[in-house]
């Protein structure tokens, strides 16, 4: 309902209606945040990453808060605040780009298990609006190499080093 009112809102201010006011909300609501958007900037590399993969529509790269050995993140490089707004371009699968980097892991990292994870709102845990997966891998005896090691764990993922 709430969202109802916005989009009404953001049809009158520019004097649209039906296709057109919704395009133009996804826009509004998609570009909304980029400014200051941390992710935005990791992916125009004006934010230093530990980089697992890369092509024209996506970006992996080891999170900064790993919970897990080998925890890392999938990235649309277009940004999308959530999975509400979120628009796949033709050729452009997201769940291929996360499944290239769990075959990474699985193949090099030899872990035995991954969760991949989405949150959506402040209340399930997101605190970056740009719509992220984590890749969560799993592990039934310690590894022994610091999580935090990110060179190490990079290394290891991308099959350089062995676990
Ligand atoms: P979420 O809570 O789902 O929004 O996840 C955001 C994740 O991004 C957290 O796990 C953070 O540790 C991670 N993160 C925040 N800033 C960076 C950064 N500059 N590079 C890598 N990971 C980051
Ligand atoms: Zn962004």
């Amino acid at each position: 309902m709430e969202r109802l009112k916005s989009q009404d809102a953001i049809s009158a201010r520019k004097g649209l209606s039906g296709t057109n006011a919704a395009n133009a909300v996804l826009l509004d609501h998609n570009h909304a945040n980029m400014g200051d958007c941390i992710f935005c900037k990791v992916i125009k590399k004006e934010i230093p990453s530990y980089i697992i993969y890369e092509d024209e529509n996506f970006i992996s790269f080891l999170d900064i808060n790993p919970k897990a050995f080998g925890h890392c993140l999938v990235v649309p490089k277009e940004h999308y605040d959530d999975i509400y707004s979120y628009r796949e371009k033709a050729g452009a699968s997201v769940i291929d780009a996360i499944r290239t980097v769990c075959l990474m892991i699985k193949e090099n990292m030899n872990c035995a298990g991954l969760n991949v994870v989405q949150n959506n709102g402040r209340i399930a845990g997101q605190l970056i609006e740009h719509i992220h997966f984590h890749i969560i891998p799993r592990f039934e005896k310690e590894i022994g190499v610091n999580k935090r090691d990110f060179k190490a764990v990079l290394r290891m993922i991308k099959g350089e080093s062995k676990a």
